[in-house]
Formats: C-alpha cells, structure tokens, sequence
C-alpha cells in the first residue's frame, strides 16, 4: 500500500489517506519534468499559429513556444482515464466516467483529484483540483523549433495562385524541450504515485493524430514540504543562463541535449530553493522510482481502490 506510512519521506509535501480535508492546507509535492519532443507536435490556440510569447532573459528577450497548461490538463487527464478503465477500477455497468465536462462521474479518483464541475444532477458540487500545471516555455526560440508548412490544395494545374496554398499548422520540431512543474497540493502519496504513473505513461500532448504529438516526460525530480517552487518560466531562464554564457546562442542553437539541459533545469530549480530558502526536500531517486514501478504495474489497481473509498468519504463530508 502507498501511504505515509510505507513512504514517510512524503510526510512532509502530503496528508494521510485517512486524513484528506475539505479545508486548503500548505502540502506541496512539486514534480519536475523535462517534457521532450520525440515528433513533430501541434501547440495551436487558433488552428495555425503556434502559441508563442516574447520574454525577457538576462538583459535582451527571446521568442519561445508555449505549451499552454490546458494542452497538459486534459492530456494527462484523459491518460488518468484510460487507466482507471484499464486496471478494471470500475464494475461492470458502473459508469466509466468521461471527459466531458458536466458529465464528469464525481466518482472516481482522477475526478476528485483534478477537478470537475457541477453536474446538472441533484447533488450539485464543483471539485477543485489539486494538481496545478503552469503554461510550459521551450528553451529555444520560435525561429529555429516552428516550421510554418504549406501544402498546395488539390488539383490539376502545374501553377496556382497564393490562395489556393493550403496552411498547415505550425509544427514544432522533434527535439524541443519544455521545463515544466507540476504541483500537487493536499495530496495523498496514492494521489502522488497516480500523477507520478499518468505522466511517466502519458506519451501525446497537442492536436492528437496518430504520428504527431509523441512526448518523453522526463521526471527529474519530486520536492516536497510546505511550499510551490519556482516558476516554469523562471527555471526555463534560469536553464538557458546556465547552458552557456551566450544566452543568444542557446536560444538559436540547431540541437540541445536532453541530458545537458536535465542538469541544468535541475540545478536551476534547487539552486532556488537555497537562493529563497523554500522549505522543500528532495525526495530520493530509488523512492520516486519505486512509486513510479508500483503506479505502472497491474497492481496498482488495489492502491487506487483505496483511494476511491477515501476520496468518495471526502465527497460525502461536502455533501452533508
Ligand atoms: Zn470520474
């Protein structure tokens, strides 16, 4: 079982699964990733463009792609479906609850972890969700990660005029990387390995067609204690300072490497933890992996259905 108990160096970033409260207390787990373009991906608000931004790092700026946070949300969060479907957690002509947004269960894990609004039902109640993601900065400017691709519309003529060029989205290169935190408040360690397990697992962000949007999260770390840690934007400036004393040729370079990059969004984010004196520990690797094989095994049902009992009594507590 995953409690504080069996994991006590969680204790300080999480509450006991007997002890959830409706109440907002000060339990931060913050979960660092690397998220790592393995494919082409589509980040788009309006259909073509990419969602970009202009940002200030060390004296000049710099133009990166976003990843705004409802790209990731709703990622991870039909990933935490699936997966509640796929351990078998629902009985046979239970509903296996949906990602639409007033017909969300209330019911099961993933809905009293990251949020659902009020059904149109009798019992009206909007959960908050415990589980914060931040817009995602890429390291290197939208000049050398966005290819603008056109494609000629169809038909016979050898020539044809400007209109007739059909506009892709933009693309993000394979290659690209996003610093990004996500911060889970008032959690249980069950709640911890789940959203340890949907990101190890979760391997599409973006517009989802079946070659495009492919991602590697990787989990660089877990922190724990009483509060938030830096920013996603902070540690992106943070990492491309640290890369090389140019931060021009960082942000325009042809190629970055994951791993260098790892180490230095890493440091950045423990480097602000003494620099603010945040009261955050890291918690050890052979931990975080521990949790991350228990949340990817067939096994994990029985941690998740213990959750559910425990996550239903805090509905309960509402509803009275
Ligand atoms: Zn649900």
């Amino acid at each position: 079982m995953i409690d504080q108990d069996t994991y006590p160096e969680l204790t300080p970033g999480t509450v006991p699964m007997n002890g959830m409260r409706l109440r907002p207390q000060s339990n931060y787990v913050n979960v660092l990733v690397l998220r790592e373009l393995k494919s082409h991906a589509v980040f788009t608000t309006n259909g073509e463009d990419a969602d970009i931004a202009t940002v200030p790092v060390a004296g000049g700026d710099y133009s990166p792609g976003l990843m705004f946070m409802r790209k990731q949300t709703g990622s991870d969060r039909r990933t935490a479906k699936a997966l509640q479907r796929a351990l078998g957690l629902f009985d046979d002509g239970e509903d296996a609850c949906t990602m639409q947004v007033n017909e969300m269960c209330q019911d099961c894990p993933d809905c009293i972890l990251y949020g659902s609004a009020a059904s149109s039902g009798e019992e009206e109640l909007s959960i908050t969700s415990r589980v914060m993601y931040d817009t995602a900065y890429t390291i290197r400017d939208a000049s050398v990660i966005i290819d603008e691709k056109f494609q000629n519309a169809p038909g016979d003529d050898y020539a044809k005029s400007a209109e007739a060029t059909i506009r892709e989205p933009d693309f993000f290169e394979p290659g690209t990387l996003f610093p990004s935190v996500i911060t889970l408040r008032d959690t249980t360690p069950a709640e911890v390995a789940f959203v340890l397990g949907i990101t190890k697992r979760n391997k599409r962000y973006g517009a989802t067609t079946s070659r495009l949007g492919r991602v590697d999260n990787r989990i660089l770390g877990v922190y724990v204690g009483r509060e938030e840690g830096p920013s996603n934007l902070e540690l992106t400036r943070g990492a491309i300072k640290r890369l090389d004393d140019s931060w021009e040729s960082v942000v325009r370079s042809d190629t970055l490497s994951a791993d260098t990059v790892e180490t230095h969004v890493t440091e950045t984010f423990e480097d602000a933890i003494d620099d603010d004196g945040l009261a955050l520990e890291r918690v050890s690797d052979g931990t975080v992996e521990e949790l991350i094989e228990t949340a990817t095994d067939s096994d994990f049902k029985r941690v998740l259905a213990a959750q559910r009992e425990h996550s239903r009594a805090l509905l309960d507590e509402a509803r009275d």
